[in-house]
């Protein structure tokens, strides 16, 4: 039977409960933008967009979502996709309808701790009904995060990935 995620943490001694979950608030792209750019564009908390020298960018806020072995809750990061101006435009429209058989092509915007970089990695993401964060899965690819995401991941390594979210 499937069970509850939680460990003594070797980081802090704590006794964190639940499977992990960690947000970021906003595409790596975007920090690194100055404030004229970043008072021209917008960031909530599921969609952003600036304009730079190159055009627009634009972003959606995804999950994506990393089994535990043995643990009915997967470990679960909040993450950032580059979206086309047109994915962005219908995503938008169709935010409070979705169509459940349409994906749209990203790619990943956040580096995750522990693995090589996850920059440019390609995803499709797919809206939820009922006003739940759409999901991402990942392109194929030989990338550590690909093979985790398909595979599982060991509690072992989810708390030790945990650690490195928690505390750097
Ligand atoms: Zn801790």
């Amino acid at each position: 039977m499937a069970g509850i995620f939680s460990f003594k943490c070797s980081c802090c001694g704590e006794v964190h409960e639940g499977s992990p979950s960690f947000g970021f608030s906003a595409p790596d792209h975007w920090l690194g933008q100055d404030d004229g750019i970043k008072s021209e564009g917008k960031l909530g908390d599921d969609l952003c967009y600036y304009q730079d020298e190159d055009g627009y960018h634009y972003f959606a806020r995804v999950i994506l979502e990393i089994p535990i072995d043995g643990v009915s809750e997967p470990f679960m990061w909040g993450v950032w996709v580059s979206l086309s101006r047109s994915s962005y435009e219908h995503y938008v429209e169709t935010w409070s309808e979705p169509d459940p058989q349409r994906g749209y092509f990203g790619w990943l915007c956040n580096q995750l701790p522990y693995y090589e970089s996850t920059h440019a990695m390609g995803a499709d993401v797919y809206p939820q009904p009922d006003g739940k964060r759409p999901i991402l899965s990942l392109h194929q690819t030989d990338h550590e995060l690909y093979q985790d995401f398909i595979d599982g991941i060991t509690v072992e390594k989810a708390q030790h990935i945990a650690e490195l979210a928690m505390h750097g």
